[in-house]
C-alpha cells in the first residue's frame, strides 16, 4: 500500500514548496521507490487555463490534456515522472463535481456540506488513481491558516487518520527569517506557523525551515523543542545558487533519511546525485554567454514563462554555454527601436500568447530576424505571427491575420470550431473558454530533407499543445513555393504543426509547445538545436 506525504507551507507563500517536494520525489526515486507527486490548489478556478499568466504565473500542460498549476512543471523536469490529469485539483473542481453531482440528484434527501462531502471529494482525489506507488506526494497550495486552505488541512488530517499515521507523514515548509540589524535568525514565525497547524488537528513530523543563512545548533533545538519535533526532523533549506543544487542540498540535509525512518523503510539503491552535480557545475561555470531575446506580453512576470526559461537554460546545459535571456515587453516595441534593442541578440523566441496586445511587435521583431537570418524560433502563437509575418511581407497578403485577433482579416491563421481526441468531441466554440482548447498530446509526421527532422532524429513526434487556431493548411503551396515549408503535419495531412525557412539558418515556428518536455538531464532536440545555432551566430 502507498504511503503518503503531505506538504504544506506556511508563514509566506512562495517558499519553495513545489521545489521541495519535486526535490524529495527525485530522491525516492532514485534510491529505488515508485513515487507520484500531486498537488491540491485551494482556489476557485476550476483549472489555470483561464488565468492571466500575472495573477498564476504559467499554465502547465500534461500529456493527457490537463491545464494545471506550474508547479506540475517542477515535478516532472526533476523526476521524469510524467504528470496526469489526476495529478492536480483545484477547489473549483471540487466544487463543480459536487454540484454537478448535487443536481443529478446524488445526494437525494441530504445536505451538501464542506465536511464531508467537500472533504470525502478530496480524500477521493489524494488516493485516485493510484496502482503500485511506494510513495504519493501531495503539495497543498496555499499557506496554512488561509480560509481557502482549510478543508485541504481538515482532509489531510481525515485521511491520514484513516491510513494510519504509520502511513501518513506531515511535512511543513516554513521561514525562518534573518534580521540584519539584530544579525539574528528568527525562529517565532515558524512556531507560530506550527501552532496554526497543530490547532487544525495536524502535527508535522518534519518541519523544513526555509532560511538565507545556516541555522546555528541553539536556533535548531529552539524549533524542536517549541514546535514538537525530533531536532534531526528539522530540515534546514538554504538558498541554493541554481535550482538543480536543491536534490542535492536536501540530500546533505537528509530528507530522505528522516522520510525513510519515519516509515520504517530502507533504501532500495544508493541515491545517484551525480546528474546534478554535473549541471549545477555546468549552469555556474559556464563562462561563454549566449544572448537570447523573449519578446512577449507576460516578460515582466518571472514565471509566466517558467518552463520556457527552463528549457532555454537546458538548452544552453547542452551546448555549454550560459543563457542570457533579455526579456522585451512586445507592447512596447516599435518597429523603428527593433534595430537597437536587438543589436547585441544571436536568437529571438516569441512564445505562446493570446489576444491582440503586443501583436504588431512581435510580427517587426520577426521580420527582423528573418532579413537579418537571426537564429529564430516561434512557440505556438510565435509560429502563428511568423505565418502572418511571411503572409504580408513576402506573399503581399496584405491582410493576411488571425481570425482570433481581427475577424475581418484575411486568415492565414483560422479557428477549428471541433477537436476530436481520441474519438471524443471536444467543443472549441467561443461560449466555453474554459478546457476547450486542443490540449495535450499529438502527433505530427515530420517531412523528409527538413531541417526539423534532422534535429529529432524521427519522423514521427508526440508534443503538447495548447491552443485553439492553426494555420490554414489551404495556403501550404502558396507559402512553399516562397520558401516557407510546413515540415511537420498532423498526421490526417489538415493541420500544420511546423513551419522552417528554406534560406535561412535556424527560423522554426511549431505549433506545439516543446518547452514542457524539456528536462535538465535530457534538453529538448529543438532547444539544444537553436542555442547551437545562436552560439554560432556572428
Ligand atoms: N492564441 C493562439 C491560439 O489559441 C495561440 C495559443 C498559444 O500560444 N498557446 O491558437
Amino acid at each position: 500500500m502507498a504511503r503518503y506525504i503531505f506538504v504544506t507551507g506556511g508563514v509566506v507563500s512562495s517558499l519553495g514548496k513545489g521545489l521541495s517536494s519535486a526535490s524529495l520525489a527525485y530522491l525516492l526515486k532514485s534510491q529505488g521507490y515508485k513515487v507520484r507527486i500531486r498537488k491540491m490548489d485551494p482556489y476557485l478556478n476550476v483549472d489555470p487555463g483561464t488565468m492571466s499568466p500575472f495573477q498564476h504565473g504559467e499554465v502547465f500542460v500534461t500529456d493527457d490534456g490537463a491545464e494545471t498549476d506550474l508547479d506540475l512543471g517542477h515535478y516532472e523536469r526533476f523526476t521524469n515522472i510524467t504528470a496526469k490529469k489526476s495529478d492536480n485539483i483545484t477547489t473549483g473542481r471540487i466544487y463543480s463535481d459536487i454540484i454537478k453531482k448535487e443536481r443529478k440528484g446524488k445526494y437525494l434527501g441530504k445536505t451538501v456540506q464542506v465536511i464531508p462531502h467537500v472533504t470525502d471529494r478530496i480524500k477521493e482525489f489524494i488516493k485516485g488513481d493510484i496502482k503500485n506507488e511506494d510513495f504519493v506526494i501531495c503539495e497543498i497550495g496555499g499557506t496554512v491558516g488561509d480560509i481557502e486552505s482549510l478543508p485541504f488541512v481538515e482532509a489531510i488530517r481525515q485521511f491520514s487518520n484513516e491510513v494510519g499515521r504509520q502511513k501518513s507523514l506531515f511535512i511543513h515548509l516554513t521561514l525562518v527569517p534573518f534580521l540584519k540589524s539584530s544579525d539574528e535568525i528568527k525562529t517565532k514565525p515558524t512556531q507560530h506557523s506550527v501552532k496554526e497547524l497543530r490547532s487544525l488537528g495536524i502535527q508535522p513530523d518534519i518541519v523544513i525551515c526555509r532560511s538565507q543563512k545556516p541555522i546555528p545548533l541553539d536556533q535548531r533545538k529552539k524549533i524542536s523543542l517549541f514546535c514538537n519535533v525530533s531536532i534531526d526532523n528539522v530540515i534546514e533549506t538554504v538558498d541554493v545558487r541554481t535550482i538543480y543544487e536543491a536534490p542535492i542540498s536536501f540530500y546533505n540535509e537528509k530528507i530522505d533519511k528522516q522520510v525513510l525512518k519515519f516509515f520504517k523503510l530502507k533504501p532500495r539503491k544508493k541515491v545517484n546525485l551525480i546528474p546534478w552535480k554535473k549541471i549545477t557545475k555546468s549552469v555556474l561555470n559556464n563562462k561563454k554567454i549566449v544572448n537570447i531575446a523573449i519578446i512577449g506580453k507576460y516578460v515582466n512576470l518571472k514565471d509566466a514563462y517558467k518552463s520556457l526559461d527552463e528549457a532555454l537554460i537546458h538548452g544552453g546545459i547542452s551546448n555549454n554555454v550560459k543563457i542570457n535571456l533579455i526579456r522585451i515587453e512586445s507592447d512596447n516595441l516599435k518597429s523603428n527601436q527593433i534595430k537597437k534593442l536587438l543589436k547585441n541578440i544571436s536568437g529571438i523566441l516569441i512564445p505562446g500568447g493570446f489576444g491582440k496586445r503586443g501583436t504588431e511587435g512581435k510580427i517587426s521583431a520577426i521580420n527582423f530576424a528573418r532579413k537579418k537570418k537571426i537564429p529564430f524560433f516561434g512557440i505556438c502563437f510565435g509560429m502563428q505571427m511568423a505565418v502572418i509575418e511571411f503572409a504580408r511581407n513576402v506573399l503581399k497578403i496584405k491582410k493576411a491575420g488571425s481570425s482570433e485577433l481581427d475577424k475581418k482579416c484575411y486568415p492565414v491563421i483560422g479557428l477549428l470550431n471541433e477537436w476530436n481526441k481520441d474519438g471524443k468531441l471536444i467543443k472549441g466554440t467561443n461560449k466555453e473558454l474554459g478546457g476547450t482548447m486542443r490540449l495535450g498530446l499529438y502527433e505530427a509526421k515530420l517531412r523528409h530533407n527538413s531541417l526539423i527532422k534532422k534535429i529529432y532524429n524521427s519522423s514521427t513526434i508526440f508534443e503538447r499543445h495548447r491552443h485553439r487556431y492553426e494555420v490554414n493548411i489551404n495556403l501550404k503551396d502558396k507559402f512553399e513555393s516562397k520558401g516557407m515549408i510546413f515540415s511537420g503535419i498532423s498526421p490526417d495531412g489538415k493541420l500544420p504543426e511546423i513551419i522552417e525557412l528554406k534560406n535561412h539558418p535556424w527560423f522554426v515556428g511549431v505549433q506545439f509547445h516543446p518547452e514542457f518536455k524539456s528536462r535538465p538531464l535530457t534538453p529538448h532536440p529543438l532547444f539544444s538545436s537553436f542555442i547551437k545555432a545562436a552560439k554560432f551566430y556572428k
